[in-house]
């Protein structure tokens, strides 16, 4: 077995040193336990920030995985089926089942199980618990997601073209852009090349935005807040762009746009809503199952190069959601 560690604290953008692979002796399972093998692990932008909070150093990386129960000892996970598992970066773990989640007994034979760690997972939930429990988005408003082409934003985006809004998507690279155009987006720019970030923001909404589901943070939204129309609501999900800065980032924020558009603005945590996550993972699926949602994802193989699709995802190269295949 082996695993992926991190014995000191990221300093900075992550970079190879940072990660250092150990081999590990794992004791056969007990009553009770079950041995899985990593199928997919997924790399995504929260075990930056949550190195620091959830992580000692020397701690195997944080993550989850698609794992096969490869020895079982455990009736509620029978050999041979795919569960979630929070694992880590490792390619085989030894568990009693807390936290591992069996895979929708009836996942269809032709949708990878790769997607149980995006669209189809807790990227897919981010996305509609922002959308309808935080922005309480409806038919008509006008939208404005950024990291737009990634895990999350790509299925904010389907999700509220599919009820009936307008929708506006930034992303990194001119590729990006024209794929979501593809999909239906109504307008997307490329935020690196654009001249001026407010001139687009007000070119693709003229009349301002109801709701923004926040991904990048930063000078991103110091820009995008002042263009919300009256009582705009803002899902604050992530801030990439934050994630890697030495120093705290400072700046002006616009409280006095908030107060005069009584906008609403809500941080907030995937697992807020996990009561619902199994119905919310059926309709994520009926609708990938009614090609209405589509998912690509940028997979990276070997578990050896966990560490340069994590940062290779940081770095923005992935459309869809980044994963590992072990
Ligand atoms: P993505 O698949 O979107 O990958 C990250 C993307 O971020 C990159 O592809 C890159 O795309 C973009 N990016 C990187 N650096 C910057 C930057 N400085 N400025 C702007 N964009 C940047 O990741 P996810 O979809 O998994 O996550 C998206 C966001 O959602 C993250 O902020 C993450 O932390 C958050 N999140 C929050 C959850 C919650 O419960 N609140 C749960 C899951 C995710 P590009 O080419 O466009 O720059």
């Amino acid at each position: 077995a082996k695993a992926w560690i991190l014995p000191k604290y990221f300093d900075g953008f992550p970079k190879d040193s940072d990660f250092e692979l150990k081999v590990e002796q794992l004791p056969e399972p007990k009553d009770g336990e079950i041995l899985l093998e990593a199928v997919y692990l997924s790399v995504d932008p929260y075990m930056r920030p949550f190195s620091r909070v959830r992580m000692k150093e020397g701690d195997v990386m944080i993550g989850a995985q698609v794992a096969k129960v490869v020895q079982s000892r455990n009736p509620l996970f029978p050999e041979g089926s795919h569960v979630i598992s929070r694992s880590g970066w490792r390619t085989h773990t030894v568990s009693d089942g807390t936290g591992v989640i069996l895979l929708l007994s009836d996942w269809p034979a032709d949708v990878p199980y790769s997607l149980a760690l995006g669209a189809i997972g807790m990227p897919g939930l981010t996305a509609l618990y922002g959308l309808e429990e935080v922005c309480q988005l409806k038919a008509g408003e006008t939208l404005l997601v950024n990291a737009a082409a990634g895990a999350v934003g790509m299925v904010v985006g389907q999700i509220a073209k599919l009820k009936g809004c307008r929708v506006i998507g930034s992303a990194g690279s001119d590729a990006k852009v024209a794929y979501l155009k593809e999909l239906g987006f109504d307008q997307a720019f490329n935020y690196k090349t654009v001249q001026s970030l407010e001139q687009a923001l007000r070119e693709a909404a003229p009349e301002g935005y109801d709701c923004y589901f926040e991904n990048v943070g930063g000078a991103f939204s110091s820009v995008a807040i002042p263009l919300m129309k009256p009582m705009g609501r803002i899902a604050v999900c992530g801030a990439i762009s934050t994630y890697n800065d030495t120093t705290p980032q400072t700046g002006p924020f616009p409280h006095l746009t908030m107060i005069m558009n009584q906008i609403r603005m809500e941080g907030f945590l995937v697992g807020r809503w996990e009561h619902k996550n199994k119905e919310s993972l059926r309709r994520l699926l009926v609708w990938k199952q009614e090609g209405k949602l589509k998912c690509p994802e940028h997979v990276t193989s070997g578990f050896e190069n966990m560490p340069a699709a994590f940062m290779g995802m940081l770095r923005g190269e992935n459309l869809g959601k980044a994963v590992v295949k072990a």
